[in-house]
């Protein structure tokens, strides 16, 4: 299976019929366990299943006895009461079986499909920050639904058609050959051999065209989502059309792929009625032939009929059965794919949590750090500096130069290619993600928030926490009076991503929530780039006094902001070019006083434009 590295759109290669099969099974074996879990559920409902089948068969035996005990000629009919309730009491009780079956299992399979749809869900928060990069979100969504649609499909087919099915054929077909000629068992078998032969044969051929309208079904929705997603990029350059254009191109597609499955559905239904009616045409010739010399009595005439019909009825599915299986089984084998993704980044086995020690404060270290997202381009170079406990660390450089990617790799998105970061003297490859992320909080370059309250998504910094904490890190993030001046205060909806919040209240909010989070190193990834100057100054005061005591990560652009950080670092291209304090750096005279007079000219250039 050809699958791209990170894509949700997980094109699958047309079957080879033999390797698609054991593919299948593959698929199926993954689900097993998942029922095996209520074992006595699946016992009890396979025993309803066969009480229903038997119950099912013994309608036309009795109705024969009726039949045959209102046509024995030259003798007073009686009323065959207790036949008659029987016959009441059987078809009521094939209901009832069925039913009950119904009830018991749908535990097991909504049980499958709450397990299997979490376990996804989890492990696709566990996967890289590279694979959901690389995703298409419409597409992946629609493999979920799909997938876990299929789970329940694949079950109730398979368990309640398919089976029940073969049961009913081994009892007729037992039954016939108990009481009838062979020729009636043979023309019954002879007829079920081509019907399924030809109902497998044309449906294999068929899934071909379901896989292509599958797939053309997730790039369709994958297109529709980010256009959506994209609204406001579409609209400043009026692409509306273009983006129509481009969903009508994959509709287009989608619904010739369609349409050829209609088309190839309507064949394979004619040819099934086909053998089905020549089959049971056989049957009957062969039942008249046999009442007509008298071997047979008008009662096993109508036994034969309505075990035909019975038997036929449910083969008259066996197409869409079939169809819906195989495609069920497509639709899971994208979802398992999915559980099957590699998970980049993994704890490693045995691993520890992160050892804090007694000390309120932790130190960490890149040591000689290599490191590339893509094999052929290099981002960071031999670098080399420490934050000892509770100090700050301000990272300057150029655009580019992989400032941001500093704290991604601390934040363990990433594993380095080279060298190693610590904490507290221990590498963080060798400790739990969930322990190592608890004690770091980020405000990151741009701050994207759940489509909830702001209280929402302040809170999440620590859930479970308090209105009053909720409420104390808005303060201090200078982002409560702004709140209560909103007539829905607290409860104030931010819109998709936080897009209703203005880039200077969604900071704030990201700066508030990592307040709350109280974790013992922050990083700050140019927390207030967007804020005016105005408030940029009174956040950074608080900014300084939540850094107080804690080991802290500032990337900055504007400088002025980092004045006061223990160490600075400039960093160009990749590699750590300076390094100092504040004062050290400007006497030194290198780039970084270059940068810093730069902007003090700025500035000034700025002032004196405003005065003027
Ligand atoms: P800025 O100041 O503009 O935020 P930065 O110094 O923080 O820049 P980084 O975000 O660390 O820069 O990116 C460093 C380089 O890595 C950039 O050239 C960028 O194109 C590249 N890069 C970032 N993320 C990825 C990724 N996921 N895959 C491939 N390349 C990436």
């Amino acid at each position: 299976m050809t699958r791209r590295h990170g894509g949700s759109t997980l094109p699958l290669p047309a079957p080879d019929t033999s390797r698609s099969r054991s593919r299948d099974w593959a698929t199926i074996r993954t689900l097993l366990p998942y029922l095996w879990e209520y074992r006595s559920r699946v016992v009890l409902a396979m025993l309803c299943l066969i009480g229903a089948k038997l119950a099912n068969v013994g309608v036309p035996l009795i109705l024969k006895n009726i039949v045959d005990g209102l046509s024995v000629k030259d003798q007073v009919l009686a009323l065959p009461v207790a036949l008659l309730v029987a016959y009441g009491l059987l078809r009521l009780s094939t209901t009832v079986f069925t039913e009950l079956r119904e009830l018991l299992f749908s535990r097991v399979t909504q049980r499958a499909v709450r397990k299997i749809a979490l376990q996804v869900f989890r492990h696709l928060h566990a996967l890289s920050l590279r694979f959901h990069l690389a995703r298409h979100t419409g597409g992946l969504t629609r493999d979920i639904e799909r997938g876990t649609r299929g789970i329940s499909t694949l079950i109730s087919f398979a368990l309640f058609s398919i089976f029940p099915t073969l049961i009913e054929i081994a009892l007729v077909t037992g039954i016939l050959l108990i009481k009838y000629e062979w020729i009636f068992v043979g023309i019954t078998f002879g007829t079920l051999i081509v019907y399924i032969a030809y109902t497998i044969g044309i449906t294999e051929w068929r899934t071909n065209h379901r896989r292509t309208m599958n797939e053309l079904d997730s790039k369709a929705n994958t297109r529709a989502v980010d256009s959506l997603l994209n609204y406001e990029t579409v609209k400043y350059f009026g692409n509306e059309n273009y983006e129509a254009h481009r969903y009508d191109e994959s509709m287009q597609r989608y619904e010739r792929a369609a349409i050829k499955s209609q088309s190839s559905l309507s064949l394979l239904n004619i040819g099934q009625s086909t053998i089905i009616a020549i089959g049971v045409s056989l049957i009957m010739w062969q039942a008249t032939v046999g009442v007509v010399d008298g071997r047979l009595t008008i009662g096993d005439l109508v036994l034969v009929n309505a075990f035909m019909i019975q038997l036929y009825i449910p083969l008259n599915f066996l197409g869409v059965v079939y169809r819906e299986i195989k495609q069920s089984i497509a639709d899971m084998e994208r979802l398992f794919a999915l559980i099957h993704e590699n998970a980049e980044v993994r704890d490693a086995p045995g691993a520890k949590p992160l050892d804090a020690g007694t000390g309120r404060n932790l130190a960490v270290a890149f040591e000689h750090v290599d490191f590339s997202y893509e094999p052929d381009r290099q981002i960071l170079f031999d670098v080399d500096f420490a934050i000892p406990p509770g100090k700050t660390c301000a990272v300057v450089g150029p655009s580019g130069s992989g400032k941001s990617t500093l704290a991604r790799l601390l934040y363990r998105f990433y594993d380095v290619n080279g060298g190693r970061i610590t904490i507290n003297r221990q590498e963080i490859r060798a400790i739990q993600q969930t322990s190592l992320r608890a004690e770091i909080g980020i405000v990151p370059q741009d701050t994207v928030l759940f489509n909830d309250t702001i209280e929402y998504n302040i809170g999440y910094g620590r859930p479970g926490a308090t209105s009053e904490d909720v409420i104390a890190a808005a303060r201090a993030a200078h982002i409560y009076d702004f709140i209560v001046s909103t007539p829905q205060g607290m409860n104030t909806m931010v819109g998709e991503r936080g897009l209703k919040l203005s880039g200077g209240e969604k900071q704030r909010v990201a700066i508030a929530r990592a307040i709350l989070k109280n974790p013992r190193i922050l990083i700050f990834d140019e927390a207030t780039s967007a804020l005016d100057s105005n408030s940029e100054k009174a956040i950074q005061a608080e900014l300084r006094k939540i850094a107080e005591n804690r080991t802290t990560l500032v990337i900055a652009h504007r400088l002025s902001t980092i004045v006061d950080a223990d160490t600075i670092l400039v960093l160009d291209r990749g590699r750590i070019v300076e390094r100092g304090t504040f004062a050290e750096l400007l006497s030194a005279q290198g780039v970084f006083a270059q940068m810093w007079a730069l902007q003090q000219e700025e500035a000034e250039r700025t002032e004196a434009a405003i005065a003027a």
